[in-house]
């Protein structure tokens, strides 16, 4: 926005100001979350493309505020990063998220399913591998079962640190999933540098599959195929992310996909709610 003029300084002003608020409003929301224990995991079911089978679930950040509703991790993650407070917050999904993990393998057919769970950079601190390990002990938990989704964000960073966390939780038996894949500026070398077992191609390319344009959706499937195969060929197991209509399904199965999620399937649910669902979800 111009600042010549005088209303045009004080919008300016405003703004920032609104900004400030707004920001401010986050971190006492993000702090009070933690005393009163309004966090909690969503979980996403993650569908075995060939057969329609539950492989397992996303994890995925809500915050439910009293009054404000609920507050989804676009609208946290960013402040709880900057202010420091993405550990704590991390480590609180974590173990609910780990909770969720055990409630659903009591359903039968779910014993083995696997739970993913999402980090940020900032989280990749030299004591996170310990930390999840204590958690998973305390819940009986074997870490085969655990996916950590990191972006290109963390093997950026590519310093010995980040590496060291990388190999303490593969020790550890957890996987690590890349995602948004296809999104960045050199996720194919990324493949070969660091130990990812799964790759999530970006929810992008799953839209632009039946969009009005019939050489749109010929270009998206070709890089799909593209990345399909080259991650298939690095032993990676592929996700696809976002699918939203039988069309997109039916295509990444023919694609040979591995697995998949979207609203087709289940949005990501609240602990309860999934349960009372899963029945019917297992049967899809
Ligand atoms: P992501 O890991 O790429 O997660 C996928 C996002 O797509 C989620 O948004 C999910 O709710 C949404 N989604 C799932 N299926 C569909 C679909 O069919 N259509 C559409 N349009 N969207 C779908 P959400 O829950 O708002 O999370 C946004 C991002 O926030 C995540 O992107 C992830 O990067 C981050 N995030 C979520 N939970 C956590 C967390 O516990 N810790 C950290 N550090 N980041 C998190
Ligand atoms: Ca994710
Ligand atoms: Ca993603
Ligand atoms: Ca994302």
């Amino acid at each position: 926005r111009k600042r010549n003029g005088k209303n045009g300084t004080r919008l300016f002003d405003d703004e920032i100001v609104d900004i400030a608020r707004k920001r401010l409003e986050i971190e006492q929301c993000i702090e009070q979350a933690l005393r009163e224990d309004w966090f909690e995991a969503y979980l996403q079911p993650i569908v075995e493309l060939g057969t329609g089978r539950i492989a397992g679930f996303e994890a995925l950040m809500r915050l439910r505020h009293p009054e404000k509703g609920v507050l989804v991790p676009d609208e946290i993650v960013g402040v709880a990063e900057e202010n420091g407070a993405i550990g704590k917050v991390g480590d609180v999904i974590f173990e609910k998220a780990i909770r969720g993990l055990s409630a659903v393998s009591q359903v039968s057919g779910m014993g083995d399913c696997y739970l993913a769970v999402n980090f940020s950079p900032l989280q990749f601190d030299a004591a996170l591998p310990s930390r999840l390990a204590a958690i998973l002990l305390e819940h009986g938990v074997t870490a085969s079962r655990i996916v950590v989704e990191i972006t290109e964000a963390v093997l950026m960073l590519d310093n010995p640190a980040v590496r060291h966390v990388l190999d303490a939780l593969g020790e550890l038996g957890c996987r690590i999933a890349l995602d948004d894949f296809g999104t960045g500026y050199s996720s194919l070398s990324y493949l070969n540098r660091f130990p990812v077992d799964i790759v999530k191609v970006d929810q992008s390319f799953v839209r632009s599959i039946g969009t009005q344009e019939a050489e749109i959706t010929r270009k998206s499937r070709t890089l799909i195929e593209g990345i399909t195969m080259i991650s298939h060929q690095m032993g990676c197991i592929v996700v696809a992310e976002g699918i939203e209509t039988e069309h997109q399904l039916q295509m990444l199965t023919e694609i040979g996909l591995d697995f998949g999620q979207g609203y087709l399937f289940s949005e990501p649910l609240p602990l309860s709610s999934l349960m009372a669902r899963l029945p019917h979800l297992a049967a899809r």
